[in-house]
């Protein structure tokens, strides 16, 4: 039988991600700072609690689903935090995306409370969320990723341990570095190919078979046309958001300071994803990018 799971946050990807649970027969005690996002959890079968402490109280892993670092640490240790509530042996599972050394400091503090615990951030957005169709990477001991290994197989249809705790974290950010410098470059070559007369077809045609071919080329074709699902073609609606790149690119900017990297790339596109965030680019998929590079190429 499923162990007890007590969910903190609500929000569009723990919404999700607890009806998920529900329908697999895992009792869950949802908590939401926000009203509204308890009623819908509610309605999807999970039972929602107005004090997280009586859901902690009662369950075997602590779910938490967070907007940044900060409201995780802070939840576990406000006064009286979620860590103070637990039974023993409790797991705590935390699938924010969040910076690395506060995953780490995360895991620390539960295991100096006496608990077990594991970061298992998420790909794969609120449509993968819905279906159960995420992508965990994992960092925790094994036989703690052993244990919530059975919960993440129903919330995603992948989940990778990556190594000890803050390790999930770490892959995310990398994975994520990647993807946001190769978007820009993309964008920046059906630009170029644009002026030089080439059509999109032509150079997708080409590329999507060399050795440029990426995700951000075959999946999120940033040009409407080649890829008939991709966000460009339904006027660059998400998709993955800007601003949620913008966040990720400030946590692996925070990794590259901490780690004292040379990554001038990863650099340059947190910085071009935070100025299209501060604008109309937030809630536009982030394959909108080359609409800005196009308009700053008109002269
Ligand atoms: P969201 O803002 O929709 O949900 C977060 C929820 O946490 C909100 O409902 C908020 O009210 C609640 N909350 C905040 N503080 C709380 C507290 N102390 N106790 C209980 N609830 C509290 O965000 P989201 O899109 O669901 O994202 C959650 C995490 O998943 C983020 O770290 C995000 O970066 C990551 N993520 C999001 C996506 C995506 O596509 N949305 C994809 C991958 C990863």
């Amino acid at each position: 039988s499923h162990p007890t799971v007590a969910f903190i946050g609500l929000g569009n990807m723990g919404g999700p991600m607890a009806a998920n649970l529900v329908s697999a027969g895992v009792p869950v005690l949802g908590f939401d700072v926000v009203p509204e996002a308890m009623e819908t959890a509610r309605h999807h079968g999970v039972q929602v609690v107005t004090d997280p402490l009586e859901a902690v109280a009662q369950a075997e892993v602590v779910l938490t689903m967070l907007p940044s670092g900060r409201h995780v640490i802070s939840a576990y240790q406000e006064t009286p935090g979620l860590l103070a509530a637990a039974r023993p042996d409790t797991i705590f599972l935390d699938c924010s995306t969040i910076n690395i050394s506060e995953a780490q400091q995360a895991a620390k503090l539960a295991q100096q409370a006496g608990f077990r615990a594991v970061d298992a951030p998420v790909s794969g957005g609120v449509v993968g969320a819905e279906a159960g169709t995420l992508a965990f990477m994992v960092g925790g001991e094994d036989d703690v990723v052993a244990a919530v290994r059975p919960l993440l197989d129903i919330m995603g249809a992948r989940a990778v341990h990556c190594g000890g705790n803050g390790l999930g974290q770490a892959a995310k950010i990398c994975n994520n570095m990647i993807l946001g410098v190769t978007q820009i470059a993309v964008g920046e070559a059906f630009v170029l190919g644009e002026k030089l007369g080439l059509t999109h077809q032509a150079l997708f045609d080409v590329v999507s078979k060399a050795s440029g071919q990426c995700w951000a080329l075959t999946t999120n074709c940033p040009v409407p046309g080649p890829v008939p699902t991709s966000p460009a073609t339904r006027d660059y609606q998400p998709g993955f958001a800007g601003a949620l790149m913008a966040k990720d690119l400030t946590l692996a900017t925070n990794a590259l300071d901490e780690q004292s990297v040379d990554a001038q790339l990863g650099r340059l596109a947190a910085a071009i994803y935070s100025e299209f965030a501060a604008g109309d680019g937030a809630r536009q998929d982030f394959s909108a990018i080359i609409n800005t590079i196009r308009e700053n190429s008109s002269s």
